[in-house]
């Protein structure tokens, strides 16, 4: 078999089928010198055995032949639609016979004894009859490939490809539908586009799913937002249309067929977007608006109320001691106490009110359209009521109170910047005030931050320049009258204002850190002189020291008292360390711990202006004290006739059913004094014995004192 008998079948090749070998042999050599390749069959059953395995583009066909005739291949041929032409060469030339062949479906008939020229143009004709039908087939096959293609195209697209008819009904969807909306796109074929679009899409849907344009006009990146099947999702998609015209005419008045469009899912892109302005304007932590978007609405309640002329008020709210749970018990507990205050706070707003995170433990309330002071008082009081029961974070018990700044637009400013300065201000006067509390702004407080900053200023000066005293004031034993201890109190020598008390900056050095400086000079300073007075031979002498709660936090507390007494060859139970009850309630564990390791070197407790604070006696009893200190504004509250002193009597019996000591401060006179005797106050310290006085002076007191003085006697007239 030669290779032009392959089924790639290149050139034109020729089967004759004729069973007399001369015919065959003479008709092959003639048509093989026109260029043509041929082969042979000696009869029909052979000729369709090579037809099953080879193909041809010619058959010239003898239609008599013993067994299976020409007309047995003819219809093997159209049964079987192989694709050659047959071109019947009969010797047979009844025109019955011819006719019936083509019926058959021959396609030419050639009589024998044929003349060479006509046989040729015969084969030539059916030759390129069968190259332009194969052309032809060609092309169809390339066309339904492409078209194959396009649909592949159209079905791998990432976007939803649509087509709706007039009436707004789909009539065409690829499979991203399902992707995306999780439809089969069979289930909305013939449904009305209305059946996916969410209700805030609406209107602009009406747009693009009807769109009628085709030109620069039609609907491009218009946004919808679609719903997915099961209808509790929604998804947001870019979507463009055109109109379908049936004229390829840009003329609007093109006869319209429906919608063309495709809607790229963008939801991912849009969350990413919201989730960037999210971030923007709010507070990650606590979710609140942050100062931003605080500022925003503040400036948009501004302009409304000055419209309207009516009031506003903004709020500002700084938590007391958030610093400390932050710095002792770490961020983690920090940030999630700031998480529960946000969410505590949020049941104080009303209606159109904002409430916002300012940063680290502040935060700022805009009311707007408030009728009277009185509203914004209200919301203050709430506020400082929700902060009041403890958080419960894990097994602690965290106690924060705050302190509420409040500015009323106009009165306290007419700017968003003013009116947040306002309430900044108002907010540190309550600080100052000694916390947990309110303030309406006012334009002394003006006066008072600017006294406060030059304060700040000057104490560091007054630390650099060694202008700061210790004085002590006598403490002694309620029955004997004898000296048992001093309160070391620092003053201030301001070079031009002159002896300035601790109540007026103390609260600054606290809130700046600079009580550190201050505590450890006065720590350093009343050991040295203590150590002095004892070198003296005064004995069983002790001193108590004030301390802040920044300086019980310190890591090195203990370490530095410990110290100090060392270098100063002090035993333990001659300091005692005076701290008030907000520090001890603060964070019960750490100043628990602390404590006991004082009082395991000796070293006495004592709660300062006990009464004032918010501890109560149950906890106080978990706690190593040795000394309660009665407020002296309780003590000041002691008229004896009147017999109105239930509180100090309060305190008295706690005390001695704990079993701690008890010094009353600030008694000034003897009916106080007999009245607290009577009680069973054992303690006493106040200027009927004395004042604070300086070093050197009190040096002389205790000098008089051993050589048979009294303590009376040097009491202030
Ligand atoms: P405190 O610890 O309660 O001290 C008692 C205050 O009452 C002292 O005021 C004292 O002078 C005053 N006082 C004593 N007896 C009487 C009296 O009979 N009548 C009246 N009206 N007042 C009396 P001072 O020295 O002005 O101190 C005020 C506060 O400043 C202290 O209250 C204490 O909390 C704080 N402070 C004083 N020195 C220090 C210190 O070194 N460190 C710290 N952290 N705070 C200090
Ligand atoms: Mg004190
Ligand atoms: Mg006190």
């Amino acid at each position: 078999m030669s290779a032009v008998m392959t089924e790639q079948g290149f050139g034109r090749n020729i089967l004759i089928v004729d069973d007399e070998p001369v015919q065959r042999e003479s008709l092959k050599q003639m048509i093989e010198l026109s260029g043509y390749q041929v082969e042979t069959a000696g009869s029909g059953e052979e000729a369709i055995a090579m037809l099953q395995n080879y193909s041809f583009d010619l058959l010239l066909l003898d239609l008599n032949m013993p067994g299976m005739g020409g007309f047995g291949v003819i219809d093997y041929v159209v049964q079987n639609a192989v694709p050659s032409k047959v071109v019947v060469v009969s010797g047979d030339a009844n025109f019955e016979t011819a006719k019936e062949a083509l019926i058959k479906g021959a396609y030419d008939f050639v009589k024998k004894p044929y003349a060479p020229d006509e046989l040729l143009a015969t084969i030539g004709n059916a030759a390129s009859k069968k190259e332009l039908e194969d052309a032809n087939l060609t092309i169809r096959q390339k066309l339904s490939e492409s078209e194959y293609l396009h649909r592949f195209i159209v079905d791998h697209s990432p976007d939803i490809v649509f087509m709706l008819d007039t009436d707004g009904r789909f009539t065409f969807l690829n499979d991203t539908v399902y992707q995306t909306l999780g439809y089969n796109k069979n289930e909305l074929i013939g449904q009305h586009y209305t059946k996916i679009v969410s209700s805030q899409s609406k209107d602009q849907a009406k747009y693009v799913f009807t769109e009628r344009r085709t030109d620069d006009r039609k609907s491009n990146n218009v946004e919808l937002k679609l719903k997915c099947r099961g209808e509790s999702e929604y998804r947001y998609f870019d979507t463009t249309s055109m109109a379908v015209m049936l004229e390829q005419s840009k003329q609007l008045n093109g006869s319209y067929q429906g919608t063309y469009g495709v809607a790229r899912d963008v939801t991912e892109k849009k969350r990413a977007q919201e989730l960037i302005r999210f971030q923007a304007y709010h507070d990650l932590l606590t979710k609140l608006p942050n100062r931003a978007l605080m500022e925003d609405r503040l400036s948009i309640a501004i302009t409304q109320a000055r419209r309207n002329d009516q009031s506003l008020a903004v709020m500002f709210l700084d938590l007391d001691r958030f610093k400390w749970v932050n710095d002792t018990m770490g961020h983690t507990m920090g940030d999630r106490l700031l998480q529960a205050v946000a969410q505590r706070l949020e049941n104080t707003l009303r209606k159109g009110d904002t409430l916002a995170r300012f940063g680290g433990d502040e935060f700022a309330l805009i009311l707007p359209q408030i009728k009277h002071r009185s509203d914004a008082t209200i919301i203050a009081e709430k506020v400082l009521g929700e902060l009041k029961d403890p958080f419960k974070i894990d097994e602690h018990e965290l106690y924060v109170s705050g302190s509420i700044g409040i500015a009323v637009y106009p009165e306290a400013g007419q700017s968003m910047e003013a009116l947040i300065q306002s309430a900044d201000m108002a907010m540190y006067c309550v600080k100052d005030r000694g916390k947990n509390g309110f303030e309406f702004y006012n334009e002394a407080m003006n006066e008072i931050s600017t006294a406060r900053l030059t304060i700040e200023r000057d104490l560091r000066k007054a630390l650099a320049n060694g202008d700061l005293r210790v004085c002590y004031q006598p403490q002694v034993n309620a029955s004997t009258e004898q000296i048992v201890g001093f309160e070391a109190l620092v003053r201030w020598e301001h070079a031009v204002n002159g002896m300035i008390f601790p109540d007026e900056f103390i609260p600054v050095a606290e809130e700046t850190g600079l009580i550190l400086d201050v505590g450890n000079y006065v720590l350093e300073t009343a050991c040295r002189d203590l150590a002095a007075w004892r070198a003296e031979g005064v004995e069983k002498i002790r001193v108590s020291i004030n301390f802040s709660a920044p300086q019980v936090e310190q890591d090195d507390f203990i370490e530095r008292i410990v110290d100090t007494l060392r270098r100063h060859n002090l035993p333990g139970d001659c300091l005692e360390v005076e701290i008030t009850e907000n520090i001890i309630m603060n964070d019960m564990s750490q100043v628990i711990q602390k404590l006991r390791k004082l009082t395991a070197l000796g070293i006495k407790i004592a709660i300062d202006d006990f009464g004032t604070g918010y501890s109560s006696l149950s906890y106080l009893q978990q706690f190593p004290i040795n000394t309660l200190k009665i407020d002296k504004s309780f003590v000041g509250s002691i008229h004896v006739n009147e017999g109105g002193t239930s509180i100090v009597d309060a305190i008295v019996a706690m005390a001695q059913g704990l079993k701690l000591n008890l010094i009353a401060e600030g008694v000034e006179t003897d009916p106080q004094l007999e009245y607290l005797k009577g009680l069973g106050c054992a303690e006493i310290q106040g200027w009927l014995f004395g004042k604070a006085e300086s070093a050197e002076t009190t040096g002389q007191i205790l000098d008089r004192i051993r050589h048979g003085g009294c303590i009376r006697g040097e009491a202030v007239a």
